[in-house]
């Protein structure tokens, strides 16, 4: 069976996202299907996540980006919440406190990186400097422009570190954003999620998929390419977050240290 992972990265230096089926469900058949490899993935991430935070030498970057409704929140609850919370954390990144706003753009992101052994999640990231602070103007041109250089070297540096950096734009279509919007007015439970900004964002669609084809086009070394997550269908999207995960730490084979014991001599002092 082809691996989720191969179709869905990001190579070459050209995206155009028009040709990125968000409906599309490659290498997986239907939901009943995605439910029971979703189920064996979890169980193989909690087994090699134990590995990893006992292996204490490498680590594990997550970064979700999307267009508001296109499931970060969802990823996280539905496949992230695997990883044992000792070993894992999540961080949101919102608009820039004024201490953020008033050192490098990294230096708040640099701070959340995870520690040796360690799993980090960016329910968004580093990228937002160069999506909603590009499409919004929010600094000139000659500034963001720059900032794809900075973000590879940053991650090339963290991959140097031992850091393995997984990153993942969920892919939705406008229109499936609109039925979601539309839920989270009918939907009291979700009212909560519901955001006028997001109404305003919904009108530069266009703007904010030219500001993503160049983060995913400029930003694909192979150590820390992007993968595009048809995401207008969450079976799919959930399921295919946990194959690429499944297949980073499977291709990372942590291994817990090998210890020396002299199990008789310790067996005896615990004899009583
Ligand atoms: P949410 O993810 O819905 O909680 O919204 C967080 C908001 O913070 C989004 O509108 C982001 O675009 C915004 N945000 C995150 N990072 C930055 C940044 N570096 N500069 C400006 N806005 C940001
Ligand atoms: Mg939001």
């Amino acid at each position: 069976m082809k691996r989720i992972a191969d179709s869905l990265k990001v190579r070459g230096r050209a995206v155009r996202l028009a040709k990125w089926d968000p409906r599309a469900t490659p290498g997986c058949k239907d939901k009943e299907e995605a439910a029971e490899r979703l189920a064996k993935n979890l169980a193989r991430i909690d087994t090699l996540q134990y590995r990893l935070y006992g292996e204490t030498r490498r680590s594990l970057l997550i970064v979700l980006q999307g267009m508001d409704t296109a499931g970060k929140d969802g990823v996280i609850r539905n496949v992230l919440t695997v990883f044992n919370p000792q070993g894992c954390r999540v961080w949101s990144f919102k608009v820039p406190t004024p201490n953020e706003a008033a050192h490098s753009f990294l230096w708040r992101i640099q701070m959340a990186a995870p520690a040796r052994g360690d799993v980090a999640i960016f329910n968004r990231s580093h990228y937002e400097d160069v999506l909603v602070v590009r499409v919004h103007g929010l600094v000139p041109r000659s500034v963001w422009s720059r900032r794809y250089k900075s973000i590879n070297m940053f991650e090339a540096h963290l991959h140097e570190h031992g850091t393995r950096v997984l990153k993942f734009f969920l892919h939705i279509s406008r229109k499936e954003q609109r039925e979601r919007l539309l839920a989270r007015l009918d939907e009291p439970l979700k009212r909560w999620k519901f955001s006028d900004a997001d109404l305003a964002e919904r009108t530069r669609w266009g703007s904010y998929q030219r500001a993503f084809e160049e983060v995913l086009a400029r930003c694909s070394p192979k150590h820390a390419p992007w993968y595009v997550i048809p995401s207008d269908r969450k079976w799919y999207r959930d399921l295919a977050v946990s194959e690429i995960v499944v297949d980073a730490l499977e291709q990372m084979n942590p291994q817990l240290p090998k210890v020396k014991l002299d199990l008789k001599r310790l067996r005896a002092r615990l004899a009583r």
